[in-house]
């Protein structure tokens, strides 16, 4: 560290040659990720609360009752308005508060969750953290969590099963549904991690398209993972998690000696309102009628880019659900198609099961960018 400060406007001069470094989503060249340009009412709302910190809610009542609202909004949008929850870092976190809400409310010694092939790692994250023995249920033919796996993994010590609505690396859609009632019948908490299809699948059905249920609609989920970072167009770090009832919270509770709430259930505790503040306004803002466009833009865009895969000479690895395109070719190997993309400036990313290129269309990419894409594609073919 130096012993003399620099002047602001070297700084920010510095900060320039660092940040001509990074990719930008608004370039559309980011085809890999989950993440987005943030709205520029999310970054005018964020920007506004920086200093709110609601690890200490009873300083900051106006952004606390923006959570609470919120949590309700959210809570309506998945099917139960009086739900408990907070909006926390990212779906990492909110996976992490979700295991730990099921571990403790059921108190076993050797606790084991099952959760799919396809679930997103921060799972391995919650078991290794939480100490619970993590069971791997197969997927059937269509990449969704296969419902007799399941039933041979369940044990008397599980504590949790997990269905996915969106998985990160194929866009597909567990059948909660069935994982509910079995859940219900077997006492077994039920969470739901739609830190993708959280914000895109309601919209979706009310625009027509034909998604199975996945919320609270359902009496066996028990929580849900919602993150408005990813779909939902808030600035990162921006995650939600919802609980059916105040218990899940409650068996988490640690007491707070100085602060101004007595209790606390989230993992961190100085905790950005900032967050709350961007998802607020962004609820309120772009509305249903919002947000609706913003799914459906984005599948049409899928769905522009599946068949322009396929018609590059790629295939499909399975038709898209969501607003993920997966594909592999029968000449040329997975690693080989990204590292020629690469070449030509495209940041893609790879599926894991099975190996894939996996291009996810969040709002930053346009028409223009796919056309574009799928030039290079046709040429490196
Ligand atoms: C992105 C994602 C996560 C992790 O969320 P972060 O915000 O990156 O922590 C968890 N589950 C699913 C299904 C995801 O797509």
């Amino acid at each position: 560290m130096e012993e003399k400060g620099i002047p602001q406007e070297q700084i920010y001069q510095m900060l320039r040659k660092y940040k001509e470094k990074d990719l930008t989503h608004r370039s559309g060249r980011i085809l890999g990720s989950m993440c987005t340009c943030p709205h520029p009412v999310g970054i005018k709302a964020y920007s506004m609360f920086l200093e709110s910190n609601l690890g200490d809610p009873g300083l900051f009542p106006g952004t606390k009752a923006m959570e609470d609202e919120v949590i309700t909004i959210l809570g309506g949008l998945l099917g139960k308005s009086d739900v408990h929850g907070h909006i926390i870092t990212g779906g990492t976190e909110a996976n992490l508060m979700a295991m730990r809400a099921a571990r403790n409310t059921k108190g076993l010694k050797d606790p084991e969750i099952i959760v799919p092939r396809s679930a997103h790692f921060s799972f391995k994250k919650a078991a290794d953290l939480l100490c619970l023995d993590l069971k791997m249920a197969e997927l059937d033919g269509s990449y969704r969590m296969d419902l007799s796996s399941v039933e041979e993994l369940i044990s008397e010590n599980t504590v949790a099963i997990v269905g996915v609505a969106g998985t990160t690396e194929l866009g597909k859609i567990d059948p909660i549904q069935e994982l509910s009632k079995l859940c219900v019948e077997k006492d077994i908490y039920l969470h739901v991690d739609a830190a993708f299809g959280g914000y895109s699948i309601p919209f979706l059905k009310e625009a027509g398209y034909n998604l199975p249920r996945f919320d609270f609609s359902l009496p066996g989920v028990s929580s849900i993972t919602i993150d408005p970072h990813k779909m939902g167009l808030a600035p990162i770090p921006t995650g939600g998690i919802l609980f059916r009832d105040r218990k899940y919270l409650e068996a988490m509770a640690i007491e707070t000696p100085y602060l101004t709430e007595d209790l606390q259930s989230t993992i961190v505790g100085t905790r950005t309102g900032a967050a709350t503040a961007a998802t607020w306004a962004l609820l309120k803002h772009l509305g249903r009628e919002g947000y609706r466009e913003v799914a459906t833009s984005c599948m049409e865009i899928t769905y522009k880019l599946a068949e322009g895969v396929k018609n590059a000479g790629f295939d499909l690895v399975t038709e898209p659900e969501l607003n993920i395109v997966p594909f592999t070719s029968s000449e040329i190997p997975v690693d080989e198609i990204a590292r020629r993309l690469e070449h030509r400036g495209w940041a893609v990313s790879l599926a894991s099961y099975p190996r894939a290129i996996r291009i996810i269309v969040m709002p930053h990419l346009k028409e223009e960018h796919i056309n574009a894409f799928l030039d290079d594609l046709r040429a490196i073919n």
